[in-house]
């Protein structure tokens, strides 16, 4: 067992180098043990000032009330002195790049010290700290809290535990220098899967090995009544598994296919990055309607929320045929290698994301590479994914004000937000922008190279893990140009600025010229667009008048300044008739497509009162398509053949 150091705040030594800085005086240690709050007299440390040795914190959550959805913890921490503890629920979350953990989600929250109830006090100016005055003699402080789950996370037959938002830890420590020994008790009957290794399992509570405390909330747990373990690869130092989560046993039905096509995709994400830089590796999936399809990045295991037909029914699942590999690619590009702003000590520290179009952006890029390579999508269903890539590009208008880099921006401001104008507001564009972005890294190194070289000469040495289990590698702006000028000489930090701060659109689609290919719109609608278009629950005709609808005539959102915003369209507008018709999918789409030789009458409003409106668009349906360009050279096809 490893101990670990931390403190008790010593006021006159505050090293406020990286946190939280109070500007008010402090008091001594016996003024802020008499005096009430407010807490402004008193000081979050930012880093260990004062060093004592104490033993690892045990967290012991009950998952079993699913009937509520919630989860109640009870976390003993041992204290070595008396005197003012400051501790800290996190606030940021490492996956979602902003401080999403839900504080009115944490209640009940009772600390005892040696069995006798001892006060609490939320801290007014940050509001995730917790001071509390550990009386003479104690030995440890008991906390007991209850975190009230979304709806999803706890389900009578399916359940998913985030340590992080189970615990509070003291604050002025590493997370990494925090070790934590946890269990876990679920409903009888239920599987637990996790990449944390187990030392134990007692009935329905199963016990894990003492981790530091970032290890631990890298590895959150899910349990199950339907769990179907497949192992993927059992090389020695680094097995992969597939633990398929389900509420039906028949979405448990992979096919010898589609296991075939997985386990390819890990062998050419091998051949891209090297050596894993993880022990072993749990690709966790829920097959699950209730949650909306998306993943969560780890270093030892990814969470893939996936529809409960993603087996069953893989051709309904072209748009989330990369799932898996995007979250198994974070392993090497997130996790392993993270970039400097965007790491922190703990997880009261704000984070910079200057560098999410690596992160995010080349996952993303890889995601669609790697798919490929596999054969999970096939070469016509690659082209019509990055078409759809090309056509978000295309379509953002909010380009004009606002560059791919301050999007970089948006994860801390947008996250939970409602953001009705997506293409002026732009949201988390380093996703498809960043799969174009490095489209062009990539043409731009076969043409410099001669063919030669190219983006996957930039993984091998920008991700290479030297070891097994190795430790986090930051990295800068800096670095990512300068690993790409070994692969191939050109002025990258100026390239790669085009793209990041441009105002042009053209600009932001360069890559796919240099790669030899060029997006177009045709009349008809690949199936991918299709199942996009059916995952909004409606009509997209984003890329023609500028509207989706939903079936009842409801106006889901408005592409802006397009034909429809111009006509006086917006988003909760219901539209009553289309061109004389009744609203619905089959008329809207006739009159669309009859708009080159016919005009565009709405009428919307209520039924009663129904106001006419006239639509100034004369292109007909619009769909984004891929096609080579005559002539040119085609690098996107080595790009996506198997290596
Ligand atoms: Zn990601």
């Amino acid at each position: 067992m490893r101990y670990y150091l931390w403190l008790f705040r010593r006021c006159s030594a505050a090293i406020l180098a990286v946190a939280l800085i109070y500007a008010m005086p402090c008091g001594s240690v016996a003024d802020a043990a008499e005096s009430p709050l407010p807490a402004s007299a008193k000081t979050i440390p930012a880093m260990a000032d004062d060093e004592r040795e104490i033993g690892p914190l045990s967290l012991d959550v009950d998952a079993t009330d699913t009937q509520h959805g919630i989860i109640k913890a009870q976390e003993t921490i041992a204290v070595p002195s008396t005197g003012e503890l400051v501790l800290m629920y996190p606030e940021w979350e490492t996956a979602s790049h902003a401080p999403t953990v839900p504080l009115a989600s944490l209640t009940g929250l009772v600390m005892e010290a040696d069995g006798q109830r001892i006060e609490w006090h939320r801290d007014p100016l940050d509001v995730y700290a917790v001071h509390v005055t550990v009386p003479a003699g104690a030995q440890r402080l008991v906390l007991r809290l209850q975190y009230l789950a979304d709806r999803g996370t706890m389900q009578a037959d399916m359940l998913s535990v985030p340590w992080q938002r189970l615990l509070l830890y003291p604050a002025g420590e590493p997370v990494s220098s925090v070790p934590v020994t946890a269990s876990l008790r679920v409903p009888a009957g239920m599987t637990v899967v996790t990449s944390l290794d187990r030392t134990g399992i007692e009935r329905d509570i199963t016990r894990f090995a003492t981790v530091p405390l970032d290890n631990l909330v890298d590895a959150p747990a899910y349990a199950a009544r339907l769990v179907q373990r497949i192992d993927l690869d059992k090389q020695a130092g680094h097995s992969i598994r597939l633990d398929l989560l389900a509420h039906d046993a028949g979405d448990l039905a992979i096919t010898a296919d589609a296991l075939a096509k997985i386990r390819s995709m890990i062998v050419q994400t091998g051949r891209v990055f090297g050596p894993p830089p993880f022990r072993h590796y749990d690709a966790i999936v829920t097959l699950d309607d209730a949650l909306s399809s998306g993943g969560t990045e780890h270093l030892e295991e990814g969470e893939n929320n996936l529809p409960a037909a993603y087996f069953t029914n893989p051709a309904s699942q072209l748009n989330n045929l990369d799932l898996i590999a995007h979250e198994y690619v974070h392993a090497w590009n997130g996790r392993f290698r993270q970039p400097a702003d965007l790491w922190a000590p703990t997880y009261n520290v704000p984070v910079g994301g200057s560098l999410l179009w690596v992160y995010e952006g080349q996952t993303e890029f890889w995601g669609r590479v790697l798919a490929a390579r596999s054969r999970l999508r096939s070469r016509q269903e690659t082209l019509d994914k990055l078409a759809l890539d090309a056509a978000t590009v295309d379509n953002r208008p909010g380009r004009a004000w606002k560059s791919l880099a301050d999007s970089t921006n948006d994860a801390v401001y947008m996250a939970g937000h409602h953001v009705a104008w997506r293409d002026w507001q732009r949201r988390e564009d380093y996703y498809p922008e960043g799969v174009l972005l490095w489209l062009d890294v990539d043409a731009r190194l076969r043409e410099l190279s001669g063919g030669r070289r190219g983006i996957d000469d930039f993984a091998a040495r920008f991700f290479h893990a030297a070891k097994t289990g190795t430790q986090v590698s930051t990295y800068t702006f800096q670095d990512v140009c300068d690993a790409l000028d070994v692969v191939a000489h050109e002025d990258w930090p100026a390239f790669l600025r085009r793209h990041l701060d441009t105002h042009d659109t053209a600009e932001a689609l360069a890559g796919l010229s240099r790669a030899g290919w060029r997006l177009v719109y045709t009349t008809v609608p690949t199936p991918s667009f299709r199942e996009a278009e059916a995952e909004t629950g409606g009509l997209d005709l984003s890329y023609s008048v500028g509207l989706v609808v939903e079936d009842d005539g409801r106006i889901d959102s408005v592409a802006w300044d397009s034909p429809a915003f111009r006509a006086g369209l917006t988003v909760g507008m219901r539209i009553r008739r289309v061109s004389g018709q009744p609203y619905s999918r089959e008329t809207a789409s006739a009159a669309v497509d009859a708009t080159p030789h016919a005009e565009l009458t709405l009428d919307v409003g209520t039924a009663a009162k129904p106001k006419p409106l006239l639509i100034d668009y004369h292109g007909g349906l619009r769909y984004p398509r891929l096609e080579p360009i005559p002539g040119k050279s085609d690098r996107l096809t080595p790009l996506l053949d198997p290596k």
